[in-house]
């Protein structure tokens, strides 16, 4: 073992010689130890090694930036095909109004709608504007997923609202079940129609614009004449809440229930099911707060049953 170290260290301090010899001119000698040959030739691997390690990534990162490009591209599509789809919503939203008010539907609009869902939907319009001044692209996750959120909120919208014209055409001859005549509950009417009083007995500013019933919690609520839902769920301080059109001018109101049974866009019936009596939204106790609508104005739902 000794004696191989010993050969090899004789090698690489022995001199070798290196012969340039150019085609014209006198050729040159050089003496090199083994060992610098050596060190020359580790030196080149290493150099070598590092450029291609080197190449390795900068071959890697042109790969992801074309990759992010790619993405961008089809994003780009993908906004564009968006976009293009939010428009032809806009468009059935005039076809909408004309077919409305083809069909005498009252005032190109069936109802007036009560104040809280007038006050969400202009917060609604609004993160919606605000979404769209940006450039698509420009749009993170979050706002990329609201951007596809409200279009499908308004293609659902317009279904509905397209659901209600052709119920509305096909009943409006006999109009009679779409006239709510029955109690939505059950339940004792615990506070009724109009100016309240306070308990020193005087009016006060507040007017009610439905009679309340109170009863157990999950007793059940029926829709108190025929007619589409043109909403279901969530209505600040109304709490879960359902509004049904019935045509005719005709629209009711069912606040503060739990276990909606519906969706927007139902048709129902008369004496349905649609949800069951909670405390949801602004209220002390387990009540049904329905209101009746005609013509944009609220009425005494008291003298729509017997
Ligand atoms: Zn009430």
């Amino acid at each position: 073992m000794g004696k191989l170290i010993n050969s090899l260290g004789r090698l690489l301090a022995e001199r070798v010689d290196i012969l340039i010899m150019p085609r014209m001119g006198s050729s040159k000698k050089f003496k090199v130890r083994v060992l610098t040959l050596v060190l020359v030739f580790v030196l080149w691997l290493i150099i070598t090694l590092c450029g291609f390690l080197f190449f390795i990534r900068a071959y890697d990162y042109n790969i992801t930036k074309a990759d992010n490009n790619l993405m961008r591209v089809k994003m780009k599509l993908i906004a564009d095909e968006l976009e293009r789809g939010r428009k032809y919503l806009d468009l059935t939203r005039t076809t909408d109004t004309q077919m409305r008010q083809m069909l005498g539907m009252p005032g190109g609009k069936f109802i007036n709608l009560p104040k809280g869902w007038e006050e969400a939907k202009a917060k609604e319009d609004a993160r919606f504007s605000e979404a769209m001044s940006k450039d698509l692209k420009d749009l993170d996750t979050e706002e990329f997923e609201q951007y596809i959120d409200s279009i499908e909120d308004s293609a659902k919208t317009r279904l509905a609202s397209f659901q209600e014209i052709a119920w509305y055409f096909a009943n409006r001859r006999e109009g009679l079940n779409s006239i709510p005549s029955i109690r939505p509950s059950t339940a004792r009417i615990s506070s009724g129609f109009g100016y309240r009083l306070d308990p020193f007995g005087h009016r006060t500013t507040k007017r009610h614009n439905g009679i309340d019933f109170a009863g157990k919690p999950d007793s059940p609520i029926v829709v108190t004449a025929d007619g589409v839902v043109r909403h279901a769920g969530w209505v600040p301080s109304y709490g879960q809440a359902i509004l049904v059109d019935h045509g005719l001018g005709y629209s009711t109101l069912y606040a503060h229930t739990t276990q909606i049974r519906v969706k927007a866009g139902d048709v129902v019936k008369r004496g349905d099911r649609i949800a069951t009596m909670g405390s949801s939204g602004r209220s002390t106790g387990t009540h049904l707060h329905y209101e009746v609508w005609k013509d944009g104005q609220a009425v005494n739902p008291r003298d729509y049953f017997k």
